[in-house]
């Protein structure tokens, strides 16, 4: 018999070093699934419970529970594989030996730093009725030619002379704000945001309500995700290719395609019109790596970017 508070122990250990000693790959906490045909991390591993979780096959559960499937053993040799790889001593009598263990030491385990959040109780009252000032309406509606409709969406909103452009995640809390100073004087920057915001995907909720098989746009700024909206289209946005790096999109969409298909495995029908110039390039390339079912549409020579386009468009139709 494993005494309890030996149990607890080898419960404890730390879960993804559990699966790195059975020779998982694990990364952003998840790794191919050793127990169904795995072409795409579908284990996830959560540090706080201390548990693993297939969203393909439906495996799941603990350290011990682990190294029973991914070993085939029982419960009982289970523990004793734990505890000889780990080093824990266990008061038990013929416990099996298990040749080619390679002893491991417990490796503190990092917690993941909580970001800075940015400070939006200023914001946040602007934002609950956003109201547009005359020199935003000229701007939204005139000069760029955006739907009122799409604006209200957004929920788009003004104070002075900034543009308030929140950015919501799926749930409805607000994450960050981006202010474009719409009366720059020279030196001024056009965009920014409050201070410890991080780089976030804009316009996550329109994900709740993308169809099975919908095309959904990635732009690469907030004006032509604005803009392709104003076309009927359902758009994200990524404000820099840096993004890409933190797995937020990957994420996000993974998110989307479980929604749809109860699966990672059926591809999302993705878009872009790249900018014509080398970082749009560079962009398009990212994704494509990532997504290469994206279908890439061309801009005309003369429009550097879909904002660009969508103005000619707009000037064209109403000529
Ligand atoms: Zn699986």
């Amino acid at each position: 018999m494993i005494e309890s508070f030996e149990l607890e122990r080898l419960k404890s250990i730390p879960i993804e070093q559990v699966a790195e000693a059975l020779g998982l790959n694990v990364n952003r906490h998840k790794c191919l699934c050793p127990f169904h045909e795995d072409s795409h991390p579908s284990l996830s591993f959560h540090l706080r419970t201390n548990t693993f979780k297939c969203f393909v096959c439906g495996e799941s559960g603990g350290t011990i529970t682990l190294v029973m499937k991914a070993l085939g053993l029982e419960f009982f040799p289970a523990c004793c594989w734990l505890a000889q790889t780990f080093g824990i001593p266990i008061s038990v009598e013929k416990a099996p030996r298990f040749r080619d263990i390679r002893p491991r030491t417990i490796r503190p385990v990092q917690k993941p730093v909580e970001p800075e959040k940015p400070d939006l109780s200023r914001l946040w009252p602007l934002l609950q009725k956003p109201s547009l000032t005359p020199l935003a309406r000229d701007f939204l509606f005139r000069e760029r030619g955006y739907r009122k409709e799409v604006v209200h969406w957004l929920r788009i909103g003004s104070a002075g002379t900034d543009l308030l452009i929140p950015y919501w995640n799926q749930q409805g809390d607000l994450l960050t704000v981006q202010m474009r100073n719409l009366m720059r004087r020279p030196g001024e920057p056009r965009f920014r945001f409050p201070r410890g915001s991080q780089c976030q995907v804009y316009n996550q909720p329109i994900l709740r309500y993308l169809k099975a098989g919908e095309p959904l746009f990635i732009a690469e700024g907030v004006t032509d995700c604005i803009a392709l909206l104003s076309t009927g289209q359902k758009a994200i946005s990524i404000p820099s290719a840096t993004l890409l790096k933190s797995g937020q999109l990957e994420e996000l969409l993974e998110g989307v395609q479980r929604r749809l298909y109860g699966s990672i495995s059926t591809p999302l029908n993705l878009q872009m019109f790249p900018d014509r110039d080398e970082p749009g390039e560079e962009l398009f390339h990212q994704l494509q790596s990532l997504y290469p079912q994206i279908v890439r549409h061309q801009l005309p020579s003369d429009c550097k970017d879909f904002s660009d386009y969508y103005i000619k468009l707009k000037h064209g139709n109403s000529n």
